[in-house]
């Protein structure tokens, strides 16, 4: 992709997520003034006499969203209903994962991950590949043309998988540190290595301990699951006998830490949910997969009042959906059960301004503000959604309604007009 686009002026309505709290400032008739560097350079309020025609009339517009927990070789996978966790993985997952040997098959699939990611508005996205180095490098590829933001990471497993998608400790960390030599901060950041170990059960401790290794000497970003699903749970316990608990056995591999994002947390104690705070950890939380694996609710309470960094995830192929607007919606479901009700807006600023915190990248997007880089989705609304409330109502529940229609990362249009 050209590192620069031609500078332009949006104007419409655009919703600001705040940055000191989670809601949005909502600008019924701004300009935002796009530089050629892909950078916001202004954003003010459009005067009476304002000559620029509106970019998409009937469209809000708002950041593109951030999905802080999707794996890419679960696209076609999607909604395969053979959970709960341990068996879906065994008798859909495993079996489709070892196909990305296949550069070929990888490279299709890739393809199809990009569209699905831009039909959405996700402009960013925390991703899971396969096991196999040269699958993760095809999707770097493809992010790479599709102009998307992102980080990805070798999904890392040495036990507990059949043979096809394991691949031993030290290839696959001399893996790890190649694609992150190749990949981590390129295009100026746009793209990012992660290290990804899958969860416990895959890893063995000599792979655990070297991957929090290669990421504190290479300062990366990590990503891996926890306390999805209670099976899962006492087969980590077994697993592990000398660690306090789940929490306890990343913290005692040495992968806890501002870098670290953890999806699910649906089972964690109040000691568990305290250390990931002390270690000021992020968390992605992922309702639509919990429910169709059957998981379990996780207390978004027990996260925000204890001010861990939140953002949402689709969790595809367990979530059924590449759509953030839809995982709003589930959350607020997830919230409603949990009995801590939370509003349509503030996870729809999870799902944007939040997202880029738990990716620690809130300094570079997830606001519409100067210095920001102009990474923004429009959704087009029916004229009858008017008001503040059915706003954001419309765009958590009334997808049909309101389909994405305008795509931008850094801003270069990458889908719609
Ligand atoms: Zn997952």
């Amino acid at each position: 992709m050209e590192a620069r686009c031609d500078p332009w002026i949006l104007r419409g309505r655009v919703l600001c997520p705040r940055p000191d709290r989670p809601a949005f400032e909502v600008l019924e008739d701004a300009l935002v003034r796009v530089g050629a560097d892909g950078r916001i350079a202004g954003v003010e309020a459009a005067p009476a006499d304002c000559a620029v025609p509106v970019t998409r009339p009937g469209a809000v517009w708002l950041p593109g969203f951030v999905d802080t927990h999707v794996h890419f070789p679960q696209t076609r996978v999607l909604g395969s209903a053979s959970g709960p966790l341990l068996e879906w993985l065994a008798t859909s997952v495993f079996p489709e994962e070892a196909r990305f040997v296949d550069r070929a098959y990888a490279a299709a699939v890739a393809e199809e991950f990009c569209a699905a990611l831009l039909r959405h508005g996700t402009t960013c996205a925390s991703v899971y590949s396969s096991s196999d180095p040269g699958a993760t490098e095809v999707l770097f590829a493809a992010l790479d043309r599709a102009g998307l933001r992102g980080q990805v990471g070798l999904t890392l497993m040495d036990r507990g998988a059949p043979e096809a998608v394991l691949l031993a400790a030290e290839p696959a960390l001399a893996a790890c540190e190649a694609l992150a030599a190749r990949w981590h901060g390129h295009d100026d950041g746009r793209l990012a290595f992660c290290v990804t170990p899958r969860f416990a059960l895959s890893c063995t401790p000599a792979l655990l301990r070297g991957a929090a290794a290669l990421a504190d000497r290479l300062d990366l970003p990590v990503q891996t699951h926890l306390s999805e699903n209670p099976a899962e749970l006492a087969a980590t316990a077994a697993a592990f006998p000398d660690s306090a608990d789940y929490v306890a056995v990343y913290a005692d591999h040495g992968l806890l830490g501002p870098r670290a994002l953890f999806a699910h947390c649906v089972h964690l104690t109040d000691g568990e949910w305290d250390a990931l705070a002390a270690h000021d950890c992020a968390i992605s939380h992922c309702p639509d997969s919990n429910f169709f694996l059957g998981s379990g609710v996780m207390p978004l309470r027990a996260a925000l009042e204890r001010t861990l960094r939140v953002g949402l995830g689709t969790d595809v192929g367990a979530g059924r959906t590449f759509s953030l607007r839809r995982v709003a919606a589930a959350a607020y479901d997830a919230a409603l059960l949990s009995g801590t009700a939370i509003t349509p807006e503030a996870l729809l600023w999870h799902a944007t301004l939040g997202g880029a915190r738990a990716l620690r990248l809130d300094g570079r997007i997830g606001r519409v503000a100067p210095g920001f880089e102009a990474d923004l989705v429009a959704c087009d609304l029916p004229p009858h959604v008017v008001d503040r409330a059915a706003l954001f109502d419309a765009l958590a529940f009334r997808r049909d309604d309101a389909a994405v229609g305008a795509v931008y990362v850094r801003g270069r249009r990458l889908r719609g007009g």
